[in-house]
């Protein structure tokens, strides 16, 4: 198998793999740390990209070009939008969007310019995987809050949405966005480009509302670095 690559936002989202990975040799580009090395026998590459879709998209690019990963799992949080997502569900990507794209009147809302589409697509393959390894998780009990796997429409943006009027306003225009998170859909566009397949899972870590601030550092202190290594681990393990 090609060389995987993880990637999560934030150090939390990928602190608890790195002890995980075997024979590691770091390499540094565009001031990023790439942690390459074994996980449970497969070919990795871990790195932390930043917060946002600038940093997204430009550590995927690194990840798909200079390093050459045949795929990418990008792991981490988001903000619940879909009715019956909570906090500690798990919401596995199948399209991705940017919810702040618009070059209206010159497009259509929401559409990427020159792409001729608004909607990415992650891998179907990956996104099975992801969603059985989750559902599987729930099911052992190994974390009490992941109660429902959700699979579906992710949608990103340079803003941490953290106002029950701007979550409304999002669930309102786009009703079939289960979570708002900063850096799927840019990773989505740059798998695009360059044809290669990608997975994004994401535990919820706040709805996103006016709680979202005190919820989402609570969850990124106690449970974000747990969830994503058995996820990560779990879905591997699926071959
Ligand atoms: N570290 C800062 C900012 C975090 S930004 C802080 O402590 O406030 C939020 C990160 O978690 C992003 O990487 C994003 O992908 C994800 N995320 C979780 N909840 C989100 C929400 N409600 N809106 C947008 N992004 C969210």
């Amino acid at each position: 198998m090609t060389r995987l690559a993880i990637v999560g936002a934030m150090h939390e989202e990928i602190a608890a793999l790195r002890p995980c990975l075997a024979d590691v040799r770091v390499e540094h580009r565009a001031g990023r740390e790439f942690h390459l090395g074994r996980l449970d026998g497969h070919d990795v590459i871990l790195v932390r990209c930043g917060i946002g879709k600038v940093a997204a998209a430009t550590t995927t690019a690194v990840l798909l070009d200079a390093f050459d990963a045949g795929a990418l799992l990008f792991t981490g949080v988001a903000g619940g939008l879909g009715d019956g997502v909570r906090v500690g569900d798990i919401v596995v990507a199948t399209t991705l969007l940017q919810h702040d794209m618009n070059a209206a009147p010159l497009f259509p809302r929401w559409e990427v310019p020159l792409t001729g589409r608004a909607r990415f697509d992650a891998d179907a393959g990956w996104t099975a995987r992801l969603v059985q390894a989750s559902r599987a998780l729930a099911a052992d009990g190994a974390h009490a809050a992941a109660a429902a796997t959700h699979a579906g429409l992710v949608v990103s943006g340079d803003r941490f949405v953290a106002t029950r009027a701007e979550s409304e306003r999002l669930r309102a225009d786009l009703p079939d966005a289960l979570a708002v998170e900063m850096e799927g859909a840019a990773v989505a566009q740059v798998c695009h480009d360059f044809a290669r397949p990608f997975g994004v899972v994401r535990t919820v870590s706040d709805r996103a509302d006016d709680a979202a601030h005190g919820d989402f550092q609570r969850f990124v202190r106690d449970v974000a670095a747990p969830y994503s290594r058995d996820i990560v681990r779990a879905v591997l393990a699926l071959g």
